[in-house]
């Protein structure tokens, strides 16, 4: 198995998210919970560049464990305002939900060097969403669930439901969302 890598591109989003949220103290008091290359990766990460993808399942458990998982949700919207700026800005607007989460999942191999992304349509507000060969932290799960809802949320879909409903946590093949949505 080749080793699981990740783009440098998210440390200075979660980076940004905390600074923004809870100020400069709490960041460095939550930067001193990290391994050190880690804790200084947060400073000087290189968005374009390769880095372990273990590093990134330690960094989201602390940060989770430390601001709580309620904010998982908060994270991942300020992280799919900054991300869809990047690389899909203008294509919002034209795309349905399930095209925009199809093109998000196209893009997967940009952002990390092993597993895929499957989606597939069951109606206009139907769909499952799977991902293969791709195993980092349960929080990782979570932390997806919230970025397909917040796609879809982007594009127009209204009382969506996101649903993992298998896990390779819980001994499944893959992970797998069921999503629905209101147009
Ligand atoms: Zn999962």
């Amino acid at each position: 198995m080749p080793a699981s890598l990740d783009r440098g591109e998210f440390y200075p989003k979660v980076k940004y998210w905390i600074l923004e949220r809870f100020g400069e103290d709490k960041y460095n008091d939550f930067r001193n919970t990290l391994p050190d290359a880690i804790c200084e990766r947060m400073e000087d990460a290189d968005p374009a560049k390769w880095y372990p993808a273990k590093d990134s399942q330690v960094l989201y458990e602390k940060l989770f464990a430390y601001f709580g998982e309620n904010y998982i949700k908060d994270y991942v919207k300020f992280y799919t305002k900054q991300a869809i700026g990047g690389f899909i800005r203008g294509l919002v607007a034209f795309m349905s939900p399930l095209g925009l989460a199809k093109r998000a999942a196209a893009l997967w191999g940009r952002f990390h060097s092993t597993g895929r992304v499957s989606v597939e349509f069951i109606s206009k507000t139907q769909g499952k969403i799977t991902l293969y060969d791709w195993k980092q932290s349960p929080i990782h799960c979570k932390v997806h669930t919230n970025w397909y809802a917040e796609l879809i949320r982007m594009a127009g879909g209204k009382n969506i439901n996101v649903e993992e409903c298998y896990c390779v946590h819980k001994g499944d093949d893959f992970c797998r969302w069921e999503v629905s949505f209101d147009l």
